[in-house]
């Protein structure tokens, strides 16, 4: 369902549906950014993010940003790299390295199950109370 945002990059009000919470002008600006970023890097692959952002006149932020999201890939030898964010090892794209990627699904789904569990005795609980809750009530009645 489409409600008003404010644009995070560019603090106007717009309509927003999915996806990133910016409006269509930045979007489109930021095509434009991730073109130049694109073509920058493949054109100088050995440039530092810091060249590239001065050359590309894109923040260094955003490039961090393509590289998380995926959609900017640089070769081996480029010297921008990001850090996984759990163990902090060199990787190219995404947020984690495939490490860490396994071991957090596999976390995840051990969360997933302990949530069930808690969630099964919280309504456990709740039943046990019914009795006393009515009790309670037929005291405050008198
Ligand atoms: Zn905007
Ligand atoms: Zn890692």
């Amino acid at each position: 369902m489409p409600e008003v945002r404010n644009c995070k990059r560019c603090k106007k009000i717009f309509m927003y549906v999915l996806g990133p919470q910016i409006c269509d002008e930045c979007k489109k600006r930021e095509e434009e950014d991730y073109e130049k970023v694109r073509r920058f890097v493949k054109d100088y692959p050995g440039a530092t993010i810091q060249e590239v952002s001065a050359a590309t006149e894109v923040p260094t932020t955003l490039i961090y940003r393509f590289l998380r999201e995926g959609r900017l890939e640089v070769s081996d030898e480029s010297p921008i790299t990001l850090q996984c964010e759990n163990c902090g090892v060199r990787i190219r794209s995404g947020r984690f390295c495939i490490e860490c990627s396994k071991r957090l699904a596999r976390d995840m789904l051990n969360a997933g199950r302990s949530l069930n569990d808690v969630l099964r005795s919280e309504v456990s609980r709740d039943k046990d109370n019914v009795g006393l809750r009515y009790l309670h009530g037929e005291r405050k009645d008198k």
